[in-house]
């Protein structure tokens, strides 16, 4: 069983936002994240680094790869796990968050994932429990998990060339405006000393996004320009009120991943995307369904292994008493 040793002097209580984090924080997760896939490979079932605690999932969004990975984390690490699939309820934010905060709270859990459509509701219920809370995407606000897999996915790949995260360029590119998964990339891709660029049509570009780090482009061809990394984001069809591109044909024209775009990036460059795909659209099946260079399943994988690493890790926090 994999011991809490690299572990002296993690400090966050939940796991909110990239920015409660630090940069030895992020390695210290990275590192138990890389020892934990090393054991998945080797199908260790003997780890009880969570026995005996309780995990909720409460996913108030739909989720496949997430929820599916934090009940596998969990129950991988011999916690007991509960999913509340409540995304198909009418319940209301706003009180009725902090009504099921209460409930959950009387069950006495360890560790509650939470995924919202609201910015904040991760936040709001960690003030109103006493266990460790994690963000599993809120809103458009952030997703912290997915840039910690993201992270430990890339380091794992770039592995053999010696490549660290820190002299990387990356790409984030489309639909960037509507993306947590953008958001939480950016911070932590700044913290490990990155490249950041940002590539996509104006209209789903923030207005200040040139204020986060990172360098904007609204050509493929021109921001791609010696990147390490491509990674593509979904168009958020479900967050768009109104019409945000010309038409889904013309948007993959100018910036739909294909062969041809991403000869624009550096040789070898490899591609990502969090999931779920619209194959055609941002992203064509050729490239995502190339082994040699996307790391779509891969990102999968770590993703399993990235949520053990923080489950384990905020597991071992004192709980605290309700503000
Ligand atoms: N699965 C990611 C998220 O929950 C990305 C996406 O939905 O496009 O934000």
């Amino acid at each position: 069983m994999l011991t809490a040793n690299g572990l002296a002097g993690f400090t966050p209580r939940h796991l909110l936002s990239i920015s409660d984090m630090n940069r030895l924080d992020i390695e210290m997760l990275l590192d138990l994240g890389e020892a934990y896939l090393d054991l998945s490979v080797q199908k260790d079932t003997q780890n009880h680094a969570l026995a005996g605690k309780t995990l909720i999932n409460l996913f108030f969004e739909n989720s496949t790869r997430t929820e599916k990975s934090f009940e596998l984390a969990g129950r991988r690490l011999g916690a007991d796990v509960i999913n509340m699939a409540i995304a198909q309820s009418s319940v209301a934010k706003g009180e009725t968050l902090l009504d099921t905060a209460a409930t959950l709270n009387a069950m006495n859990p360890d560790l509650l994932v939470i995924r919202h459509g609201a910015s904040g509701a991760p936040a709001l219920l960690s003030q109103k429990v006493s266990c460790a809370v994690i963000n599993a995407g809120d809103g458009m606000h952030e997703h912290p998990t997915q840039a910690l897999l993201d992270a430990l996915c890339l380091r794992q790949a770039f592995a053999k060339t010696g490549q660290d995260i820190g002299g990387m360029r990356v790409a984030i590119c489309g639909d960037i405006l509507h993306s947590r998964v953008a958001r939480s990339n950016i911070q932590l891709l700044n913290i490990l000393g990155a490249e950041v660029r940002l590539i996509g049509p104006p209209t789903l570009l923030p207005a200040d996004a040139d204020r986060w780090g990172v360098d904007v482009f609204h050509d493929m061809k021109k921001g791609l320009e010696g990147c390490d990394v491509v990674m593509m984001l979904r168009l958020q069809l479900e967050r768009m009120g109104g019409a945000f591109i010309p038409s889904k044909r013309e948007y993959f024209h100018f910036y739909g991943l294909d062969r041809t775009k991403l000869a624009y990036a550096k040789p070898g460059a490899l591609v990502m995307h969090p999931g779920p795909m619209n194959r055609g659209v941002e992203i064509s099946s050729d490239v995502a369904d190339d082994p040699e260079i996307s790391l779509i399943t891969k990102q999968v994988e770590s993703g399993v292994a990235m949520r053990m690493a923080i489950l384990h890790a905020l597991s071992l926090k004192e709980r605290g008493g309700r503000s």
